[in-house]
């Protein structure tokens, strides 16, 4: 395993997580692939080369993911970066939002993150480096899709939370980063998933071209060799923050009138 880095990465069963684990399996990157269903997993690990394990766990309990690290370190006896990917939407207007929901994506989305950085970081400190990539959304920053309603606060909540977790780190282990990763919108599961159509790589959603999997872990890829705070996977969001920033309400009412077409 020398020169080549080991990778844990949560949600790895389809989608950008499984593109990242192809990557990275690619050029013979140690990896231990996450997910709760097994045949699919197994199937990415297949896919990803003969360093790449499959190991079921589900992001919402604590205990799984304090497995999945004790696995990695059993596989490989070390760990360089961690990848909290796993996720998934919700399609639900604020004000008809049940308990259950509500209760589902806080712990799919914001919880898993707590949990993944909380088991890997001390050993991070242990060993004076390392690297956690929470994959968050563009929707934590503008939650300009009000039907994301509690996945686009949750995604908000993982960008603080990194944001914090990067500030407690900064002085004293200067050699451990933590980024997060904000796609646009990725051509996956996700939106199945969230109960909405999947649009295709290459097309257009209002100012983003829609971008693949593979890009979007092209870039995660690029991160693990230059690390930095926070990263837009998609070219026109960063100037859709800074619209937003400028004028809220404007930014608001200009989206609600293009999305209802009035
Ligand atoms: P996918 O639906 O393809 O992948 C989601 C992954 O998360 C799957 O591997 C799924 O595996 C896993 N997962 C979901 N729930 C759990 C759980 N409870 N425990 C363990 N694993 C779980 O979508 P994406 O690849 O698009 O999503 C990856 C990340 O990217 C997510 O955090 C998403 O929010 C984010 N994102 C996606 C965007 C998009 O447009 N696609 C835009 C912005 C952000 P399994 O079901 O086998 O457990």
């Amino acid at each position: 395993m020398d020169g080549k880095r080991v990778v844990v990465i949560t949600g790895a069963s389809s989608g950008i997580g499984a593109a990242l684990a192809r990557q990275l399996g690619a050029k013979g990157d140690g990896l231990v692939l996450s997910a709760r269903r097994e045949n699919e997993l197994k199937r990415v690990a297949k896919e990803s080369g003969a360093e790449a394990v499959p190991f079921v766990a589900d992001v919402t309990r604590r205990t799984d993911l304090e497995s999945l690290k004790d696995a990695a370190l059993e596989r490989f006896g070390r760990v360089d970066v961690w990848v909290n990917n796993a996720g998934r939407g919700i399609t639900k207007p604020v004000l008809e939002l049940t308990d259950r929901e509500v209760d589902e994506i806080v712990a799919v989305v914001m919880k898993s993150v707590i949990y993944g950085m909380q088991t890997i970081i001390p050993y991070f400190k242990e060993h004076g480096q390392g690297h956690v990539i929470n994959v968050s959304s563009f929707l934590g920053k503008v939650p300009l899709a009000p039907y994301r309603s509690i996945y686009s606060a949750m995604k908000s909540a993982v960008n603080a939370l990194s944001s914090n977790v990067r500030m407690d780190l900064k002085l004293d282990y200067p050699n451990i980063h933590v980024s997060t990763v904000m796609p646009g919108v990725v051509e996956t599961d996700f939106q199945r998933v969230a109960g909405t159509p999947t649009p295709k790589a290459g097309s257009r959603v209002g100012a983003m071209i829609v971008q693949s999997a593979d890009e979007v872990a092209a870039q995660i890829v690029s991160l693990m060799d230059h690390p930095i705070a926070e990263l837009y996977t998609n070219p026109a969001t960063p100037e859709l923050v800074q619209q937003y920033l400028k004028d809220v309400g404007l930014f608001e009412e200009n989206m609600a009138r293009r999305m209802s077409g009035r």
